[in-house]
């Protein structure tokens, strides 16, 4: 039987979130058995609830077998559990040796609960038969590292590509090259549009930084969603091959504004009415519709393009995804504009869907919240510049 000095050293032991803390203040300091459904006679917790309540797998061995298991060690593990082999419990040949031994030292286990799951295990002596076994879910950080090594690898790799080619054309240009004078417009060429691709890159990169540094921070100012969406139209007439003519602006005349930043909301705009130009057939209309609804305002981006397979779809705001690199790139592409799109949307606490059908076209809504008539007098106008 473990005193309730033992269980609070068990406690403690179970990785020091503040909530425990106040478990473990209100746990008395003996008493004959706590682990009782029934609440403790001066009001305290027992401390089996305390445990039952800890989100994270819980295991106490005592001579090699499971006593007690909490629910979330029993989903992990199954309910079956309780009086079982520490190592039949566990299923996991690491683990087990690390109960075994009592050593204290976390240990990352892959293999324990579904394939994707990582956990990591911590080992407290409770006393000298027993052990207070706690199991972490490490998934999430483990995939938030994964994408962070990924995001560095596929950065590094895009801006490499195009500065191996510049670097390939300064060099024969200062050869042989750059006597002949077609021949060094042409490769003068190539260095401009690789230095451009470079620094379209960078720009996303920032942007996509920035507005992630800024995620917590709700953007307070007034748009004109309205307003921004006919200066993007301006800025694009002339390019994805002079497309500008597709493009038909369908605008509400009573739209509300929105509280927002208008940098970020233009590079939204830009970005989806850019990729419906880019990806959309020449001369096939390009529609962009801004309708107030009750307490929002939605944006729909449309073209008549080929479309995208219904497999991409759940990836394509991902940072680098293109359904066709080759396609991308050689329209000038870097594989972040939907990814921008989609932290813009989440900085305004909106909404993003995508629908697409193969060989009829592609349509993006945006949800924004907006402002309401009695919110208005509070929001500062910001000026369009
Ligand atoms: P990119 O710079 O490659 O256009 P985005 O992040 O804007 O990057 O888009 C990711 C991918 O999604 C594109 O490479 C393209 O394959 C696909 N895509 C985006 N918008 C459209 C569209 N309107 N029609 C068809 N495919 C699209």
């Amino acid at each position: 039987m473990l005193s309730g000095h033992d269980w609070q050293t068990a406690l403690a032991a179970v990785a020091g979130a503040t909530a425990l803390v106040v478990i473990i203040a209100t746990i008395p300091e003996e008493t004959p058995d706590h682990r009782t459904d029934e609440p403790a006679a001066n009001g305290d917790l027992p401390v089996d609830a305390a445990l039952e309540a800890i989100g994270e797998p819980i295991l106490v061995v005592h001579h090699g077998r499971v006593t007690v298991a909490n629910a979330a060690a029993r989903q992990l593990l199954g309910s079956h559990i309780v009086g079982e082999d520490a190592r039949v419990a566990i299923r996991h040949p690491g683990a087990a040796e690390h109960v075994a031994d009592g050593s204290s030292f976390p240990v990352d286990l892959v293999g324990l609960g579904t394939l994707d799951q990582r956990w990591q295990m911590r080992v407290s002596q409770l006393g000298p038969d027993s052990r207070l076994v706690h199991l972490s879910n490490q998934t999430g950080q483990y995939a938030a590292e994964r994408m962070r090594v990924d995001f560095v690898a596929n950065a590094s790799h895009e801006l490499r590509t195009p500065l191996a080619s510049i670097l390939g054309y300064v060099e024969t240009l200062t050869d042989e090259a750059g006597e002949d004078p077609a021949l060094r417009q042409r490769f003068l060429g190539v260095v401009f549009d690789e230095a451009r691709r470079m620094e379209r890159l960078v720009e996303d990169l920032m942007s996509l930084s920035r507005i992630e540094a800024e995620k917590f921070r709700p953007p307070r100012t007034e748009v004109d969603l309205a307003a921004v969406a006919r200066e993007v139209r301006d800025s694009l007439l002339t390019t994805h091959g002079n497309r500008g003519a597709d493009i038909a602006m369908d605008i509400a005349d009573d739209l509300p504004r929105v509280p927002g930043d208008q940098g970020q909301l233009s590079q939204l705009l830009y970005n989806l009415i850019g990729n419906a130009m880019k990806y959309g057939r020449h001369g096939t209309p390009v529609t962009v519709t801004l309708t107030p609804r009750a307490d929002q305002l939605s944006v729909v981006v449309a073209d008549e393009g080929d479309g995208i397979a219904p497999e991409h779809l759940p990836r394509l705001t991902e940072r680098f995804y293109r359904v066709d690199a080759g396609r991308s790139r050689s329209l000038g592409g870097t594989g972040l504009g939907l990814a921008i799109v989609k932290h813009v949307v989440e900085r305004h606490r909106g909404r993003l869907d995508i629908a697409s059908a193969v060989g009829v076209g592609t349509r993006v809504t945006v949800t924004l919240p907006a402002i309401r008539d009695r919110d208005a007098a509070s929001a500062a106008p910001e000026p369009l510049s």
